[in-house]
């Protein structure tokens, strides 16, 4: 195999968790196979984290120094993505699904004229093809996808590996890219944060959801300090973004952001499976419920059954005890 390309995006000056999962799972797979790892960083603060790139498995860091790539506009991405892509000529592109990837992969794929498997959960090189699973129908059911196309994009689910550190050889290579070349038509006005909370939903590594059993603004007051006690984000069910307790940025499920934190707390959440497809990823999971009987506990690696007004208060303290 020849190589393989990971695009490695940033947010706040920092290469995001999801990516550097995807850099660990490409490395893996370049180790065992005998292929180099090429990455691209793309954005202001692209020289200063070379090194990191470096230490989570890159051989060849193609940082593109520019701060208009912070600014999210899909077609110069795709374009300089492209030019590497033929550059490289790369087994497998690899990406992970944020929001800016899913804009991006498909200009990228017709551009290149690379088949996508997208939103995968799983993926290898085996032979001459690229196998993934993807979770479909709100993840109750895993689609066994795969491409023999000498080339393939793949996207893949956050939290679906480890990021782990090993040193790749971090050789960089400054890559010159005409941006106002590629930029098109399009003008970008202004960048609204999604952030509920102090921390960013889809990078965090724990998250303290709110369901309907949070009735009030005395039980939003008690998930906020079980929080920012864990430094956690917060995320919510559609019943209470629909009644206007919390943001629709904040609702995690089927029809809003899929995470995978390394701990999950729902709180007063009964389990419906379209929320249960946002959040059944995550590696270990408490439930909080009165209702012995609600279908979270299904998925719970612990569960607290109680009155969340009682039990919040008993946690937070305890966990600033510890
Ligand atoms: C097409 C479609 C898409 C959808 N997409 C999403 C989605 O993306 N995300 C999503 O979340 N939902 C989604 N839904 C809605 C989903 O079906 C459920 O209605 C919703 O997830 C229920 O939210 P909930 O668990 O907060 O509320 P409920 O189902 O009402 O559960 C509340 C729970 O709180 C417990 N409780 C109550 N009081 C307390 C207390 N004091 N202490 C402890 N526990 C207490 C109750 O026992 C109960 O289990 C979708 C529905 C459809 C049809």
């Amino acid at each position: 195999m020849s190589s393989i390309l990971v695009y490695l995006s940033t947010s706040d000056d920092k290469i995001r968790r999801s990516s550097l999962e995807v850099l660990s799972r490409c490395r893996e797979i370049a180790d065992r196979d005998g292929a180099d790892v090429a990455v691209v960083l793309a954005s202001g603060s692209a020289s200063g984290l070379v090194g990191e790139a470096a230490s989570y498995g890159a051989d060849r860091v193609y940082a593109v120094v520019n701060p208009e790539f912070d600014g999210h506009l899909n077609a110069p991405l795709a374009a300089l993505l492209s030019q590497i892509v033929s550059v490289e000529s790369p087994r497998l592109v690899a990406m992970a699904g944020t929001e800016g990837a899913k804009d991006v992969v498909g200009s990228l794929s017709v551009k290149a004229g690379l088949p996508v498997l997208p939103d995968v959960s799983s993926f290898d090189v085996a032979g001459n093809e690229v196998v993934a699973v993807r979770p479909v129908m709100a993840a109750k059911k895993l689609a066994r996808v795969r491409s023999a196309a000498p080339s393939v994009i793949v996207t893949v689910r956050s939290g679906s590996y480890a990021a782990v550190a090993k040193e790749g050889r971090g050789e960089r290579v400054d890559y010159s890219f005409d941006y106002a070349e590629s930029v098109g038509t399009a003008v970008l006005r202004d960048v609204a944060s999604a952030k509920v909370g102090a921390v960013d939903l889809s990078e965090a590594s724990v998250v303290v959801s709110a369901g309907r059993g949070v009735k009030d603004a005395d039980g939003k007051a008690l998930l906020e300090k079980l929080a920012s006690t864990l430094g956690a984000a917060i995320g919510a069910t559609r019943a209470v973004v629909e009644n206007g307790l919390y943001p629709a940025t904040a609702q995690i499920g089927q029809t809003g952001k899929v995470v995978s934190p390394e701990l999950y707390i729902a709180v007063g959440i009964s389990g419906a499976i379209q929320h249960v497809a946002g959040m059944a990823n995550s590696r270990v999971i408490v439930a909080i419920n009165k209702d012995e009987d609600a279908p979270i506990f299904q998925y719970a690696t612990y569960g607290i059954v109680g009155d969340l007004y009682r039990i919040l208060p008993a946690l937070t303290e305890a966990i600033e005890q510890s």
